[in-house]
C-alpha cells in the first residue's frame, strides 16, 4: 500500500510532456491506466482505430515503465470499475489527471471524483480562444490565424509574415498530376509487434473495417519517425495538390500525422517546429511551409476552440432539418456504383483514414446534399477514422460540412456537384454515372443531388453572397422538375443501398 499520489493517463493523452505527468518522476508519481472493454464495444468502431488507441496505450505504459514508473495498467468492463479496483488497491493514493479533451471525458471525471489540471495539448488555451471570441463579431479562421502566427512566431520576420503573405492558399488548389506521376511515394509502414497482435486478437466481434497492416505507428518513436519522413519527403510538395483526389493514391503529399497528434504521441508544437526548421534551412518553400502551418496553428486550433465554446448544444443543431439515415454505400462501400464514393468509402473501410477532401467533397458533400441526418454522420466519422475524437469530428462534421448550424462555422454549404468531384480527381473516368448529366438513370447523383439541394434550400441561400449566383441560376433551370424527380429517384436508391 503507497500514499505515494497517482497520475491517471487517459488514452488521447499520451506523452509525458502532457499535464499532470509534466512534473511526474518515477520517484513522486504512481501511474494508472485504464482500458474500458465497454469503451470498446461501446460503438461500431473501426479494428483500425481500436487498434491505434489501445496498442499505443500500451506502448506508453511500458516506456514509462521502462523510464522507471509503477505503472498499474487495468483492463476492466469499465473505467468506473477499473478505477474501483485501483482505489481498492491503492486507497490512500490521490489522484489525478489530466483534464480530457471532451465534453463527455470531463463529465465522466467529475462522476468519478477526480481532480483534473488543465491540458497543454493545444497550443491555444481554452479562455484564450473564448477571450479573442468574445471581443469579434465573426469568428473567421483567417483572422485567427494570423493572430496565432503573431502570438507563436511561427514563420514570422519580426512583425511581418515570412516570404511577405500570410496565406498562400491560393496557388494550393491544383488538380492532381494527369500523367499519372506520384511524386510522392510510399507511405512508410511499421511491422507489427508483440503487443500490436495481442491487441488485434483481442479486438471485440463488434469492431468494422479491415485489420491493422502497419500504416499507423503506435509508439514515440514510430510516430517521429512518421513525422521526419513527412518533413523530408512530401512537404516540399505539400500544398499544390491539398485538394487533389486520386483513385490510385490514397495520401497525396497529406501528412498522415493527425492520428499522433490526436492521441497526444506528438505534440502540436513538434510538428511545427519541424517543419519550421525546415523552411529555415531552405528545405522547403514557403506556400508548401506556410500551407501545413495554417492547418495546426490555424485549422486545428480553431476547430478545437468552437467545440469549446458551442458544445453542447451545438451537437443538436439541425438547420437543414436533415434526417436521412447513413447510407450503407458508406459502410458498404463495393455496394455503390458510385466510384467516388466507393473509393473514399472503401479507403476509410481499409485504413480508417480519408484526407480531406474526400472527407469533405466527396462523403459529407453526398451527405449534405442527400441530407443526411448529422448526429449519424458523426458517429460514423468518428466510428471509422483512426483519427477520430468528439473535439475535431463535432465542428467538422456537424459545422463546416454538413452545414447543420446554419453558418456558424463557413459562411457557405460545401456543396458540389459531379463537375466540381471531376475537375478535382480521376474518379469519374470509369464510373457507371455521368457527371455531366443530371437527369435520367445515368446522371451523376452528384449533379442530380447538388441542383435539387440548391433548389429546396433556395429561400435560405438566395441572399448569401456565396451561393445567390447559384440559386438564382438553379431557378432558371428549364428542367428543374425533372431534376426534383430525377432526385426523388436517386434518394429512394441511396436509401434502399442501390445507387
Ligand atoms: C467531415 C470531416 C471530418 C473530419 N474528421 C476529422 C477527425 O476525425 N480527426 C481529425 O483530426 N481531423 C478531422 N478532420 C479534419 C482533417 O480532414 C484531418 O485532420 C486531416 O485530413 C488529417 O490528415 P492529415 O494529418 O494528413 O492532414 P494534413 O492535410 O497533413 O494537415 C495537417 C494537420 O492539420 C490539422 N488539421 C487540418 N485541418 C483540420 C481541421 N479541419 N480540423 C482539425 N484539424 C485539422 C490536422 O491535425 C492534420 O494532421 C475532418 C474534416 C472533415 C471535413
Ligand atoms: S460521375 Fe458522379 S458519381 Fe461518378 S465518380 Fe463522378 S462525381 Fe462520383
Amino acid at each position: 500500500m503507497s500514499a505515494k499520489p497517482t497520475i491517471w493517463v487517459l488514452g488521447d493523452q499520451l506523452n509525458t510532456r502532457i499535464g499532470a505527468l509534466r512534473f511526474a518522476t518515477p520517484k513522486s508519481h504512481r501511474i494508472l491506466m485504464v482500458e474500458s472493454r465497454h469503451k470498446c464495444e461501446s460503438r461500431g468502431w473501426h479494428r483500425q482505430r481500436l487498434h491505434f488507441i489501445i496498442s499505443s496505450m500500451r506502448h506508453f505504459a511500458e516506456e514509462l515503465r521502462s523510464d522507471g514508473f509503477v505503472v498499474e495498467y487495468i483492463q476492466a468492463p469499465t473505467m468506473r470499475e477499473g478505477l474501483a479496483r485501483y482505489r481498492q488497491k491503492h486507497p490512500k493514493s490521490d489522484i489525478t489527471a489530466t483534464a480530457p479533451n471532451s465534453i463527455t471525458g470531463r463529465a465522466l471525471m467529475e462522476r468519478l471524483g477526480i481532480a483534473t489540471v488543465p491540458s497543454n495539448q493545444f497550443l491555444t488555451p481554452e479562455g484564450e480562444f473564448a477571450a479573442w471570441a468574445a471581443t469579434r463579431k465573426s469568428l473567421k479562421m483567417e483572422d485567427f490565424y494570423r493572430r496565432q502566427r503573431v502570438r507563436l512566431g511561427y514563420l514570422m520576420n519580426g512583425d511581418e509574415p515570412a516570404g511577405g503573405r500570410w496565406n498562400f492558399d491560393e496557388e494550393n488548389r491544383e488538380p492532381p498530376p494527369r500523367d499519372g506521376s506520384n511524386p510522392w511515394g510510399e507511405p512508410l509502414r511499421d511491422a507489427l509487434d508483440n503487443i500490436d497482435l495481442d491487441v488485434i486478437a483481442g479486438l471485440p466481434d463488434t469492431a468494422t473495417g479491415d485489420d491493422p497492416v502497419g500504416w499507423w505507428s503506435t509508439t514515440r518513436v514510430g510516430a517521429f519517425r512518421h513525422l521526419r519522413h513527412f518533413v523530408e519527403h512530401l512537404l516540399p510538395t505539400f500544398g499544390p495538390h491539398e485538394d487533389a483526389m486520386l483513385a490510385g493514391n490514397w495520401h497525396l503529399a497529406h501528412s498522415m500525422l493527425s492520428p499522433y497528434l490526436n492521441n497526444g504521441l506528438l505534440m502540436p508544437a513538434d510538428v511545427c517546429d519541424a517543419v519550421q526548421w525546415a523552411y529555415d534551412n531552405d528545405r522547403v518553400p514557403i506556400a508548401s511551409a506556410e500551407g501545413f502551418i495554417r492547418q495546426v496553428i490555424g485549422w486545428r486550433e480553431y476547430v478545437h476552440g468552437l467545440y469549446w465554446l458551442w458544445m453542447p448544444e451545438y451537437l443538436h443543431k439541425n438547420e437543414l432539418g436533415a434526417v436521412r439515415p447513413l447510407p450503407s454505400a458508406f459502410t458498404d462501400p463495393s455496394s455503390t456504383r458510385m466510384r467516388c464514393v466507393s473509393i473514399c468509402a472503401g479507403d476509410v473501410k481499409q485504413r480508417g483514414w480519408a484526407h480531406h477532401i474526400q472527407r469533405l467533397m466527396v462523403l459529407g458533400n453526398l451527405a449534405l446534399i442527400a441530407g443526411v441526418d448529422p448526429v449519424a454522420m458523426n458517429n460514423w466519422m468518428w466510428e471509422s477514422f483512426v483519427d477520430g475524437a468528439e473535439w475535431v469530428m463535432v465542428p467538422n462534421v456537424i459545422g463546416m460540412s454538413l452545414h447543420a448550424d446554419g453558418g456558424m462555422m463557413a459562411t457557405k454549404p460545401y456543396a458540389a456537384g459531379g463537375a466540381y468531384i471531376d475537375r478535382m480527381s480521376d474518379y469519374c473516368k470509369g464510373c457507371a454515372y455521368d457527371r455531366k448529366k443530371r437527369t435520367g438513370d445515368d446522371a451523376c447523383p452528384f449533379t442530380t443531388l447538388y441542383w435539387d439541394f440548391v433548389l429546396r434550400h433556395a429561400d435560405r441561400f438566395v441572399k448569401n453572397p456565396r451561393m445567390g449566383t447559384q440559386v438564382r441560376a438553379g431557378q432558371k433551370l428549364a428542367d428543374a422538375q425533372a431534376v426534383r424527380d430525377r432526385a426523388a429517384d436517386v434518394l429512394h436508391l441511396l436509401d434502399t443501398g442501390r445507387l
